[in-house]
C-alpha cells in the first residue's frame, strides 16, 4: 500500500469515503471488492480516532440486554462469529467472569439470567456455554478477588481484538481490492455543483499541498468529527451525534487470568478488567463530551475512578498509580439522544443531507461489516456485498518450523503470527532477502527491524506514533525506549 496523492487527482471515483476509522475502512473495503471505483481519505492515521481507543471487544454487549436491545445483541453476536473466522490472529475468544456481591444492584439470579439469554440469543453463534459459580468456585478462578460479601458469579464468553490493526486490515484489503487510500489527507471543503456535492478539497499534511478529489457519491464516516463535517456542508446543520468520552488505563500487573465484568459501586455503570498484552486493560468511563474531538484528554478524576473501583475488587493487591503504564481516551460517536450516556443505543443510522452526502452515525466496532453493507446497499441498490480481509492464507507452518527455517526465536515468530496472520509471509520474504532485518529492536514485546520497515513500506506508517501506537502496540506499555524510537526514525522517510 503506497501513499500516492497524485492518483486522486487523475481519477473520477464512484465513491469517496471520508474517515479512515473502522466504518470508513470497511465501507471502502466492501465497495472496492464489488468493483466500485473507490477512494478513502483519512485526516490523521488510519484508526487514529475512536477505532484505536475502544475496549477492544468484539461482543454482543451483555449490558445492552438490560435496555432490551435484543436485535442489536443478536446482530453483534452473529458478527462476532464472522470476525473470529476472518481475522483469527486479531480476534480471539475471551472468557469473562462476573463476580456478584451482597447488595449489588444486579443480583446473582439476574446475572445468571443475563448470560443464559445471551447464549440463547447467540444460538449457533455461541462461543462456549456459560457457567454459574458459587463463591468458592469464583475464588478458585480468581483468588485475588474481594471475598467479603461474595455471593457467587457467572462465566460467559465473548471476543477480544486488536482494534487498530483490524481497522488497518480493512484498509489494506480495500487497497488490495483496488481502492485508492491515503492517510494524513484532511477534507477541508466540499465541492458542489447545483447544490450537490461532487467532490472535496483536501489538505495533504505530509506533502503540505492541497488537492481535489471528484466522486459521484460521498460517504462521511467521521466518527466524533461528524458535526464538524456536517458544518462544512451547512453551517446550520443539526447535530446528529452525541459524543461520550471513555477512558482506559493500562496497568502493569496482570490482575486476572480472564476478563472481569464488574458493576461499579459509585455509579450504576459496569467496567472491565481485561488481560491485555501481558498486563491489564481497565475501563471504561462514559461521560458526555462537548469539546473539540482533537483535544480529548484523560482526566485525573476518571483515572482515580477506575483505580478506586479496581482496588475495591482486589483489596489485597498493592495497586499503585506508579504501575499505570499508559492511559487513553476515546469518544463514542453515538446517535444523538437524551438520557443517561450509557443508556444511549449503540445502533447506527444513515443521514443524507440535501446536498447528497451520506453520513454514518453511531454504531459500535463489532458491527462494522453490517454498517458498511447497509450503507452500500442504500447507495448502490445491490443485494450482496462479499466481505473478506487480506487473504494470504495461513502462516507457512508452525511457530517452531518458521523459527527454525528463518533462524528466529519462537517468541518472535509467535508475536509475528499474532500481528500479521497470513501476511507474515510478506515479512518473512523481507527477512529472507535481507537477513539483517532479523535484528531485534525491542525484546519485550519482541520486535524486529523488518516490522518497522514493513510498517513504512506496506502499511503506510508516516510518523513515529503510527508505528508505536497502531502498527505495533509499544506505545501502550509505558514510554517507548529511545533506542526503539531511533530505530523507527531510521526507517521513516525524511521530510
Ligand atoms: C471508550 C470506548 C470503548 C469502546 N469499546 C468498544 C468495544 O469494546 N467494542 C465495540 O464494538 N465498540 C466499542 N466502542 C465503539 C467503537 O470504538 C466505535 O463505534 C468505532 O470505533 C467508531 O468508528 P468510526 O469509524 O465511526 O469512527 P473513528 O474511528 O473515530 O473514525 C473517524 C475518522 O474520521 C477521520 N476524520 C475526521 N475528520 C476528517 C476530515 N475532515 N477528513 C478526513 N478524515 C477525517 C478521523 O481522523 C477518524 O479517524 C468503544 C468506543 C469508545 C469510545
Amino acid at each position: 500500500m503506497i501513499r500516492d496523492i497524485n492518483q486522486f487527482e487523475k481519477n473520477q471515483y464512484d465513491l469517496l469515503v471520508i474517515g479512515g476509522g473502522i466504518n470508513g475502512a470497511s465501507i471502502a473495503n466492501l465497495s472496492a471488492r464489488a468493483g466500485i471505483k473507490t477512494a478513502l481519505l483519512e485526516k490523521g492515521d488510519f484508526a487514529s480516532g475512536t477505532s484505536s481507543k475502544s475496549t477492544k471487544l468484539i461482543h454482543g454487549g451483555l449490558r445492552y440486554l438490560e435496555n432490551l436491545e435484543v436485535d442489536l445483541v443478536y446482530e453483534s453476536l452473529k458478527e462476532r462469529k464472522v470476525q473470529l473466522a476472518v481475522a483469527p490472529h486479531l480476534v480471539q475468544p475471551l472468557e469473562f467472569l462476573i463476580p456478584v456481591y451482597q447488595g449489588d444492584r444486579r443480583p446473582l439470579w439476574m446475572m445468571w439470567l443475563g448470560v443464559f439469554l445471551y447464549d440463547l440469543i447467540a444460538g449457533p453463534y455461541r462461543i462456549k456455554r456459560h457457567k454459574a459459580l458459587n463463591a468458592t468456585e469464583v475464588l478458585r478462578l480468581e483468588p485475588g478477588l474481594q471475598r467479603k460479601g461474595l455471593k457467587g458469579g457467572v462465566v460467559y464468553y465473548d471476543a477480544q481484538m486488536d482494534d487498530a490493526r483490524l481497522c488497518l486490515e480493512n484498509v489494506l484489503a480495500a487497497s488490495e481490492a483496488g481502492a485508492h487510500v491515503t492517510n494524513y489527507a484532511e477534507v477541508k471543503e466540499y465541492l458542489k455543483e447545483n447544490g450537490r456535492v461532487i467532490g472535496v478539497k483536501v489538505q495533504d499534511h505530509i506533502g503540505n499541498r492541497n488537492f481535489e478529489v471528484h466522486a459521484k457519491k460521498v460517504v462521511v464516516a467521521g466518527g466524533p468529527w461528524t458535526h464538524k463535517l456536517l458544518k462544512l456542508d451547512d453551517l446550520r446543520a443539526p447535530k446528529k451525534v452525541r459524543t461520550t468520552q471513555g477512558i482506559h488505563i493500562v496497568y502493569k500487573d496482570k490482575l486476572s487470568e480472564r476478563a472481569l465484568f464488574i458493576p461499579s459501586q459509585s455509579d450504576k455503570r459496569i467496567f472491565f478488567v481485561i488481560p491485555w498484552l501481558g498486563h491489564s486493560l481497565i475501563g471504561t468511563t462514559d461521560t458526555d463530551y462537548l469539546g473539540d474531538p482533537d483535544r480529548v484528554k484523560v482526566s485525573p478524576d476518571d483515572v482515580e475512578y477506575l483505580m478506586r473501583e479496581t482496588r475495591r475488587v482486589f483489596p489485597e493487591l498493592d495497586m499503585s498509580p506508579r504501575k499505570i503504564l499508559s492511559t487513553f481516551s476515546g469518544l463514542r460517536p453515538l446517535v444523538r439522544k437524551g438520557g443517561s450516556a450509557s443508556k444511549v443505543s449503540r445502533k447506527h443510522l444513515f443521514y443524507e443531507t440535501p446536498s447528497g452526502l451520506i453520513f454514518v452515525v453511531g454504531g459500535k466496532y463489532t458491527t462494522y461489516r453490517v454498517v458498511a453493507e447497509s450503507c452500500l446497499k442504500k447507495i448502490f441498490k445491490r443485494k450482496t456485498w462479499p466481505f473478506a480481509l487480506c487473504d494470504r492464507g495461513k502462516p507457512p507452518g508452525s511457530v517452531d518450523d518458521v523459527a527454525r527455517s528463518f533462524n528466529l526465536e519462537p517468541e518472535t515468530v509467535h508475536s509475528l503470527f499474532g500481528i500479521y496472520g497470513g501476511r507474515v509471509q510478506d515479512v518473512l520474504v523481507m527477512i529472507a532477502k535481507e537477513p539483517r532485518l532479523k535484528e531485534k529492536v525491542s525484546f519485550d514485546p519482541p520486535v524486529i527491524k523488518a516490522q518497522l520497515l514493513y510498517a513504512v513500506q506496506k502499511e503506510m506508517a508516516c510518523t513515529v506514533e503510527d508505528i508505536t501506537d497502531r502498527r505495533l502496540s509499544l506505545g501502550y506499555l509505558g514510554p517507548v525506549p529511545e533506542s526503539v524510537l531511533a530505530a523507527i526514525r531510521d526507517v521513516l522517510p525524511q521530510t
